[in-house]
């Protein structure tokens, strides 16, 4: 399809930065949590995700420009906050997330997790706009509940500006020394080489409106042909779960495209694709009471961009973080399937020939990939022996733990990244003396691992 600014799909966007930055106190003022459901203005709780219409987004901006033209439907933002992998998360040969806001708390600026979002957003060349937040906290600062952040400041008094002033130009400083310009949003005359960053506070709303408004801007001005709605399907699974009533489903998010109840669908399986049909698409129930009682709605078709929980048969080993395939009819399956498995097939080959190493476990196929290619570095340099994709469970433990009479210092090694550990696995770890070691942050994983390998040659 030819790029078409008339016929747009909504982007999809993450939050990232470092712990009690405010991410999740963000993503709760984008979605009005705190206002009733009745005047929450038609945004919808979606599966991991939360859609803000475009009509929302108008309503919140227009104190600061009333005539904007917005062509996309909304903003589709991933619910988790902080969930670094979703900027690893692919679709089809693309990135999931096509915009990010890195979140930087104003009296902190720049911490170690910081930098480790912006390294992954600057590897993935994903575009990012840098919320700095927690504005509120500047030493006698006047409040404007949701104002735009240009109004709220004039207010302030000559010293609350000048604080802001200084830690502004501070963060801007740390920045560089990472290798990024960046400038105050509405001093940023090249967007496309300077990042903006936009001033907010979480628990007052200034800022917010700003926010939203830059981000949809941005995103319909420059991404038109990425944007840009086509039929054909792109959808990446999120999580895979045992849902009540329904078994084990995919929680899937639609990038573009149209998925159809009774659609054949092929999904990357840990042992090989999984051909199967799709029983029931749904979504969280509108109404509260019904959505705590895990009631959903059931839909004949969905279309891009939108957050899907997809009931299936046989999905039990479906693969987080891989694209869904749908069979057309006039399309070859067998095709479709050597499509589908490709991802895992380029994930085994990067495993240790000899047997030996560690074994890793993370959250889905992108974490996986970039543990793997952080591990093969030659600083790194760890062999890697098996793989999982979820949590950690005890047949993996007992696995790792054949190791540990070949070579005791990957031997008998866990690394899991971003995944829970089942407590069975763990009482069965301390049993056989494999060790398991979990974090969010890749670097964090290497330290630990690195402190135990050196304490083993002592
Ligand atoms: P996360 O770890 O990045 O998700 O951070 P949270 O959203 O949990 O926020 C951490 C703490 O900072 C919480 O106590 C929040 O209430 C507080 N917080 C977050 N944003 C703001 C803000 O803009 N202003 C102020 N004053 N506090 C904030
Ligand atoms: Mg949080």
């Amino acid at each position: 399809e030819a790029p078409n600014e008339e016929n747009l799909r909504s982007p999809v966007c993450c939050i990232m930065g470092h712990v009690d930055a405010g991410k999740t106190k963000l993503l709760d003022c984008i979605q009005g949590t705190n206002v009733q459901e009745s005047e929450a203005g038609g945004i919808t709780q979606q599966i991991g995700a939360t859609f803000i219409p475009t009509d929302n987004i108008r309503d919140r901006t227009k104190e600061l420009k009333a005539d904007a033209k917005l062509n996309v439907p909304g903003l589709l933002v991933i619910d988790t906050p902080g969930h670094e992998s979703f900027v690893n998360l692919r679709t089809r040969g693309s990135d999931l997330c096509d915009i990010a806001i890195l979140v930087v708390d104003i009296m902190h600026g720049l911490e170690p997790q910081t930098i480790e979002s912006l390294n992954l957003l600057k590897m993935r060349n994903t575009q990012f706009i840098v919320a700095l937040n927690k504005v509120d906290k500047l030493y006698s600062w006047k409040v404007s509940p949701n104002a735009p952040i240009v109004n709220s400041i004039k207010l302030q008094s000559e010293d609350v500006k000048s604080q802001f002033d200084t830690r502004v130009r501070d963060v801007i400083f740390q920045f560089k020394e990472q290798g990024l310009n960046t400038e105050l949003y509405y001093k940023n005359k090249n967007m496309d080489e300077t990042f903006s960053i936009v001033p907010t506070s979480a628990t007052t709303g200034e800022g917010i409106p700003d926010l939203l408004l830059l981000l949809v801007q941005w995103a319909q001005k420059t991404m038109v042909e990425k944007l840009t709605y086509h039929d054909e399907v792109q959808c990446t699974v999120l999580e895979v779960k045992v849902s009540k009533g329904h078994g084990t489903t995919i929680d899937v998010v639609l990038v573009n495209g149209v998925l159809h109840e009774k659609d054949q669908i092929v999904v990357c399986g840990l042992q090989g694709p999984i051909v199967t049909n799709i029983k029931a698409l749904l979504t969280p129930h509108p109404m509260k009471k019904y959505r705590l009682k895990g009631k959903y709605m059931q839909h004949k078709e969905i279309k891009a961009a939108m957050s899907i929980k997809i009931s299936a048969p046989d999905l039990d080993h479906a693969v987080t973080g891989t694209s869904i395939y749908v069979v057309s009819p006039n399309e070859d399956l067998e095709h479709v399937k050597e499509k589908a498995k490709e991802p895992m097939e380029s994930i085994l080959t990067k495993i240790d020939k000899n047997g030996e190493g560690v074994y890793v476990h993370a959250s889905t196929l992108g974490s996986l990939e970039a543990l793997l290619e952080f591990l093969k570095t030659p600083e790194v340099n760890i062999p890697v022996r098996g793989i999982g994709i979820g949590p950690v469970h005890k047949k993996d433990v007992i696995k790792a733990g054949s190791m540990l009479e070949k070579k005791k210092e990957y031997a008998a090694i866990l690394l899991a990244f971003d995944v829970k550990v089942k407590p069975e696995a763990e009482e069965h770890a301390d049993d056989l003396g494999v060790k398991i070691f979990t974090a969010d942050v890749i670097y964090d994983l290497f330290k630990q691992f690195k402190a135990y390998i050196d304490g083993l040659k002592e």
